[in-house]
């Protein structure tokens, strides 16, 4: 049995047997998934130096040099490696006075400090599958996110208390700017908000729940929700990144949503996180500083803050250690154009945009195929795989390994 990595419910059921350098055999994998999996055989990295092929160890040394030789040197990504590697990371950041930060700082960060933290009550995925009777996916589609979260947990699966499922016990409300192919399923329970609406929309809920009149134009629709989260015995809201966007700095605002309506029943939230570790690095580096991101050892203390989210360091850094992520491609353009003019080192089993502009590429084992590992599922439970096929790849913990000891 295979465990994927495509994203953050870590599968752990799929079926694959590899032969000549393809896929045969195949059960349980999503379409996401195979196409993850099916690109362990297509456009992998080389070891390389400005473009040139090097072998692996020149690789390392030239980035230990780079490291070494860098007065503000920023380690970023994360959220694709084990817990292994990250571990591994955040040693090396602590080492050489880096800044360590992972793509939650500009997503599901600013809910995911708050469920670790404990300030929005939580589950697990197997309480969703067993307990739930309303689903809210609100800013967040599964069915293309994440394919197999209704099937597995939050739709169509029975449950030890829920065994007529969505044929009479399951009740899912979609909640977003666009009729994703999730509200597509909602149908009736489909809320349309306006682009930056769901701080609004959030505030109507409260005053349905207080009894009074919400300040929306359909009243009617809303207060047959309010009806429906009322008689609710278990809901679980999953909030994607339209959500966390578009509320920010008013998150407080979600959590006084959770805490009214567990007044009336319970109410638990996960968020829908993409890269499939990206929870365990939040949860590492905060028992280890007590921040889930954005974080200096530059001093030798960690400091904390916005100076040191990849969207600032990026900038000012003279060095960039890149792990499993493509900023180059993701993040805002002058943020890239900027991280591109310094010297990257990119450890990644894929090629990327990121990849070609780096300084110095060091290939790595694709984990859940190549490499074995932990990793912590978007609810928090921990998930450990083995390889399924042999590579000479080195793992992302072995390659940080190596540099920390270069240097
Ligand atoms: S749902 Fe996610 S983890 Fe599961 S098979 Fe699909 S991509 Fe992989």
């Amino acid at each position: 049995m295979a465990t994927c990595t495509g994203c953050s419910l870590l599968c752990e059921d799929i079926e694959a047997i590899v032969t000549d350098g393809g896929l045969s055999h195949v059960k349980n994998l999503c379409r996401k998934g195979h196409g993850h999996f099916q690109a362990v055989f297509t456009e992998r990295t080389e070891p390389s130096i400005d473009g040139q092929k090097v072998d692996l160890e020149k690789a390392i040394l030239a980035a230990a040099e780079i490291l070494k030789n860098a007065k503000r040197p920023l380690l970023y990504g994360w959220s694709n490696s084990t817990l292994e590697a990250q571990a591994a990371g955040i040693r090396l950041a602590e080492k050489i006075g880096a800044t360590i930060d992972d793509t939650s700082s500009f997503c599901q960060g600013l809910l995911m400090e708050r469920i670790i933290a404990g300030t929005i009550p939580t589950c697990t995925l197997d309480d969703v599958r067993n307990f739930a009777d309303t689903s809210i996916f609100w800013g967040s589609d599964p069915s293309n996110s994440h394919p197999r979260h209704l099937s597995r947990f939050s739709y169509y699966p029975r449950g030890d208390k829920r065994q007529k499922s969505y044929e009479e016990e399951r009740t899912c409300i979609a909640v977003d700017v666009r009729k994703s192919a999730t509200a597509q399923l909602c149908s009736n329970y489909y809320f349309r908000l306006a682009p930056g609406g769901d701080a609004e929309f959030m505030e109507a809920i409260i005053s349905v729940l207080d009894g009074k009149i919400p300040k929306v134009a359909d009243k009617k629709k809303m207060i047959e929700l309010g009806t429906l989260l009322k008689k609710t015995e278990y809901g679980v809201i999953f909030p994607g990144l339209g959500m966390v966007y578009s509320m920010q700095d008013r998150m407080d605002l979600f959590e006084r949503l959770m805490a009214r309506l567990n007044e009336i029943t319970t109410f638990r939230a996960i968020p829908m996180v993409g890269h499939y570790n990206m929870r365990g690095f939040n949860e590492l580096l905060r028992e280890k500083t007590g921040f889930i991101n954005r974080v200096s050892f530059k001093g030798g203390a960690a400091a904390h803050g916005p100076e040191n989210s990849v969207l600032s360091a990026a900038k000012s850094c003279d060095a960039a250690l890149v792990i499993g992520s493509d900023p180059l491609s993701s993040l805002p353009f002058g943020t890239a154009r900027a991280l591109s003019k310094k010297p990257i080192i990119a450890i990644d089993p894929r090629r990327s945009l990121t990849t070609d502009a780096a300084k110095v590429v060091i290939p790595s084992a694709l984990s859940g195929m190549e490499a074995g590992g932990t990793a912590v599922r978007m609810d928090g439970v921990k998930i450990r795989f083995e390889p399924i096929i042999e590579s000479k790849r080195p793992t992302d913990e072995e390659i940080l390994t190596r540099i920390m000891e270069a240097i």
